[in-house]
């Protein structure tokens, strides 16, 4: 998000420069130094701004400069940003044009030059005036916009894969939302085809699908290793626990979901009857949880990924998805006898690859190699839905 500027105006160069100077050192972490050699060029960089649709926090402006007094400038300043601080930068002859301009120019202070040293004079004034305009600034909205109809379908399907992804957008439809027809024309769109998702970056997408979004906010599209010894399909709160409990066994463990991590239960503001949560706990809570645990474990997710495009084959494999061959046709011999199917519970644990494996995987040997005494292995990523919140904030 760019910077809020501070917008300093003097006719006097080496005064412009001593007070940009002064204003750099105290505030330039936090806010864009801007200066104007005249209250004339102060107007046009105003509208400039206002047209880029930047934000001033603060008009520091002399009194006295040729062809258009301080006054006369913040006056006209007023109109364009009314919610910026206006203070007055006067000589002690211009004291009394000053109290006299409070009113009309609607100035919040007026400081008499030379403003040294600035700790004392010039610094605690401005630090009041920026703390009060910091209360009731409303930074503008950088995240993601949908725009659709609420009765839509397709409009329905976009809000919900955010929202089960923890993913915050604002939505607004041309019905009840002029802004929102603006945006579309910014961008050479109409209505007629709806819905468009508006990134923080300026790019949008029309009617896209979960898998577009997927992509764009950046979620694993593919799958990391060639192999693995389980693939878990669904991620609800059978799969998190069948991915958890695979991956803790030192099993090369992949867990694919087609909507959401959390399942049904990721819709639930609150669930009573978990174990271990005597105060109940929310599904997305549950969800996070989880997943978190599982990908310490080493278990890797790929969400938003319908099992049928993430286990291709490029030869007959026993890819499955939910509806196909159950567990126990498709495994080989060696590793039904291997894993726990109990354990990586209903239908939704399925193999996808299954490579050749010289020593059953439970042994003690194969387990000491991949799954290290400490329970704790460093977490591969970070949470999907965290590095999404990231992405667009
Ligand atoms: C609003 C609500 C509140 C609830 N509250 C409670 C409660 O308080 N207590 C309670 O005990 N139960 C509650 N339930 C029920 C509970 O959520 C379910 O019993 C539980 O979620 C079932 O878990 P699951 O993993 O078996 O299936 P699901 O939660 O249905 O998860 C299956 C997952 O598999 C994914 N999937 C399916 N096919 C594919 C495919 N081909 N490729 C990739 N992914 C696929 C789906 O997208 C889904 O995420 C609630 C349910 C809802 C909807």
């Amino acid at each position: 998000m760019p910077k809020p500027i501070l917008l300093a105006i003097d006719d006097d160069t080496s005064v412009l420069e001593a007070v940009v100077q002064d204003l750099r050192r105290h505030y330039g972490q936090d806010y864009r130094i801007v200066r104007a050699a005249s209250g004339v060029a102060a107007l046009d960089i105003c509208r400039q701004l206002h047209e880029r649709k930047d934000t001033v926090a603060l008009f520091l402006s002399d009194q006295r400069m040729p062809g258009m007094t301080g006054v006369d400038f913040l006056q006209q300043a007023l109109t364009i940003y009314p919610d910026a601080k206006r203070v007055l930068l006067t000589a002690y002859a211009d004291t009394e044009a000053a109290i006299r301009a409070i009113n009309s120019a609607k100035i919040h202070y007026y400081l008499n030059k030379p403003w040294d040293p600035p700790e004392e004079k010039l610094y605690p004034v401005l630090d009041d005036l920026l703390e009060t305009w910091k209360q009731g600034y409303k930074p503008p909205y950088e995240g993601i916009i949908v725009v659709g109809t609420r009765w839509s379908s397709a409009d329905h399907n976009v809000r919900e894969f955010l929202s089960r992804n923890r993913v915050p957008y604002k939505w607004l439809s041309p019905e009840q939302h002029p802004e929102a027809v603006d945006l579309l024309k910014e961008r050479g769109l109409d209505d007629s085809k709806l819905p468009v998702v508006i990134f923080g970056d300026g790019t949008s997408l029309v009617q896209p699908t979960s898998s577009d979004l997927a992509t764009k906010l950046g979620m694993p599209r593919q799958a990391q290793q060639k192999f693995y010894d389980i693939v878990v399909v669904g991620a609800g709160p059978a799969g998190l626990a069948a991915g958890v409990y695979a991956a803790s066994e030192g099993l090369g463990t992949l867990v694919v979901e087609g909507e959401a991590i959390g399942g049904q239960a990721g819709s639930s503001s609150k669930i009573e009857n978990y174990l271990g949560f005597p105060q109940g706990l929310s599904g997305a809570d549950l969800a996070d949880r989880a997943y978190i645990q599982a990908n310490r474990l080493g278990a890797e997710f790929l969400p938003a990924l319908a099992s049928t495009t993430a286990l291709r084959s490029p030869r007959p494999s026993p890819a499955l998805t939910k509806s196909s061959t159950s567990l126990a046709e498709r495994t080989p011999p060696a590793r039904q006898r291997c894993t726990s199917p109990a354990t990586l519970a209903k239908s939704t644990c399925s193999y996808a690859q299954i490579r050749s494996i010289r020593a059953c995987p439970s042994t003690s040997s194969t387990r000491s190699k991949r799954h290290p005494t400490s329970p704790s292995r460093p977490a591969r990523r970070s949470s999907p839905c965290r590095a999404m919140a990231t992405s667009n904030a």
